[in-house]
């Protein structure tokens, strides 16, 4: 096999930043030339994230292909800049259910089915399902992330299947990274070492040795500790890198880079790389750092406590900041706190507000009051998948007279429901009509992954994206309902973009305000550093000159 793998693992605690880590070595191996993909593993018992609360779990990030999985493979796309798919990760959950699925299928031949072989086989299966396919798309290399800590009792399978694979599949093509923390004590004034020891012997005791220990800690630790670490943690001198904290998470692949990180890399794997060019991550890093302006963006939701829970979104403003040159402020206001008596207060020095996705109706009459003051006062507007449903309420409501303008998700019994279940509609991917037929089973019922969409020109989308046929991602049940969409348009509501046989309705904006658009896929799922998504830049650009 001419794939090699590179293990990431994480010791200590959590949070450590596997991801971005695991992201960002892949960004420096792919700018040397290889074709690399990254994996997360996932050792909790959910099939898929899909239905857990983002306050737990954080933001479920959509594939192409309509896979719910971790944010961490937001960070993948982001720092890879190549669409990850459902391969590109799975769960404990995932991995018992389908050896659960073969058992009852008689599979195993009657056979006592364990752990060892049969769960870390289908993990091991699930690993080198990336080695599949036709020969020019199989990757040089594959990062495996596994999520959790060392240590953890679900996450034992997946160490056990990693293990087997490197001897599998000789040390030559296989490379273990523990992550771990070294924290310093102000009062010893210096850095610990003895977690990291720990969480190595941790490792050992299930037959893994580390080959490059990367430490998280504030700062690059000094060589008498990377000194000590390889001597404790048998790793070789060279082989102990830090991953220090930073202020912009886009700086962690030119930090590895000046550390030799990558180049050792190479070196261990024997990898066939050329010499990285990082010339797009040093203009990115430089263009950060010239602002010349700087703004104010309110998010109305409902998740404002945790950050997580809009992550990609995030990220997308940061992304459409830099590339205007303009410093993005995120000002996450609670929704439900939002009254008519206080939006203006609520919402003053805003010069942009976003309505995010969601679900349920928790929040929602505080994020149409938001809309409103939007439309009404000229402020830049974005809304996203929930954000357009309540735009196209408020606007039905206010504008168009419609007073008991609903949702079926918030009311199912209101006689308008401008936003309905849609039981049925035509699949561009398949080609074939999708029938919804269970709408209370929580998994699977959603309209998921990337769906063609054309854009009408002359209008703010079209001249965002430039384009009349675009794709974005979707992660909704509910729909716009065609039977308003006429008294809309007569009010002076735009719809800018359509599913290509106009059943669906994608954008929509208003005429008569500076920059007024929902949409109902999820487009900062695409958004990228290097090329900020269209439509979140034309947003930027809107907030700024509302300055
Ligand atoms: N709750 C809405 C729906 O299911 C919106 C979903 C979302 O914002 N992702 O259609």
């Amino acid at each position: 096999m001419k794939t090699k793998f590179i293990f990431v693992t994480g010791g200590v605690l959590s949070s450590l930043g596997k991801g971005l880590a695991a992201a960002s070595l892949g960004a420096l191996l792919k700018s040397r030339g290889l074709k690399v993909t990254i994996q997360k593993l996932d050792p909790y018992i959910n099939v898929d994230p899909g239905t857990m609360n983002p306050f737990q779990h954080g933001e479920v990030f959509v594939t192409d292909d309509g896979a719910e999985t971790d944010l961490d493979l937001g960070h993948y796309e982001r720092y890879l800049g190549v669409p990850m798919s459902k391969f590109n990760s799975t769960s404990a959950g995932r991995i018992y259910y389908n050896v659960i699925n073969k058992e009852r299928h008689g599979d195993y031949l009657g056979g006592t089915v364990q752990v060892i072989p049969h769960i870390t086989d289908e993990i091991k299966r699930a690993m080198l399902s990336l080695t599949e396919g036709p020969k020019e798309t199989v990757p040089d290399v594959i990062i495996i992330e596994i999520g959790g800590t060392v240590g953890d009792i679900e996450g034992l399978p997946f160490l056990e299947a990693m293990r087997q694979l490197r001897s599998e599949l000789g040390r030559d093509n296989c490379l273990n990274i523990h992550l771990t923390l070294v924290p310093y004590l102000k009062a010893a004034g210096e850095y610990k070492t003895k977690p990291t020891q720990h969480s190595v012997k941790e490792l050992l005791s299930i037959g893994i040795q580390p080959d490059i220990i990367l430490c998280r800690c504030d700062e690059t630790i000094p060589l008498e500790m990377k000194r000590k670490i390889s001597l404790f943690c048998n790793v070789e001198e060279g082989a102990v890198f830090t991953s220090v904290d930073v202020d912009n998470v886009y700086a962690v692949p030119l930090k590895f880079y000046e550390e030799g990180f990558d180049q050792k890399v190479v070196v261990m794997l024997r990898l066939n790389a050329g010499n990285p060019k990082l010339e797009p991550w040093r203009k990115l890093i430089d263009d950060f750092s010239r602002p010349k302006t700087s703004i104010n963006i309110a998010i109305v939701g409902k998740y404002v406590d945790l950050k997580e829970a809009y992550k990609s979104m995030h990220e997308a403003l940061i992304h459409a900041g830099v590339h205007n040159f303009a410093t993005v402020n995120l000002r996450y206001v609670n929704s439900e706190e939002i009254k008519k008596e206080n939006v203006a207060e609520q919402l003053a020095d805003c010069q942009g507000i976003l309505v995010p996705g969601g679900f349920g109706y928790r929040g929602v009459e505080g994020k149409i009051e938001a809309i409103r003051f939007a439309r009404e006062n000229k402020i830049p507007f974005f809304g996203i998948c929930l954000g357009m449903q309540c735009a196209v309420i408020e606007f039905a409501r206010n504008v168009a007279g419609i007073k008991d303008a609903h949702s079926e998700e918030f009311e199912p019994t209101s006689a308008n429901k401008i936003i309905y279940l849609m039981k049925e509609w035509f699949d561009f991917r398949s080609n074939k009509i999708e029938v919804r037929d269970d709408a209370c089973n929580k998994g699977g019922t959603m309209r998921l992954g990337a769906y063609p969409c054309k854009v009408i020109e002359n209008t703010k989308a079209h001249e965002a994206y430039k384009n009349t046929e675009i794709s974005e991602r979707h992660r909704h049940r509910y729909e716009f309902n065609n039977k308003f969409k006429q008294v809309l348009e007569d009010n002076g509501m735009i719809f800018s973009g359509l599913s290509p046989d106009d059943e669906l309705m994608e954008i929509v904006e208003i005429a008569d305000h500076p920059w007024f658009l929902a949409c109902q896929f999820h487009p900062e799922f695409k958004s990228n550093p290097m090329n900020a998504h269209p439509l979140f830049r034309e947003f930027i650009a809107a907030a700024i000159k509302n300055k």
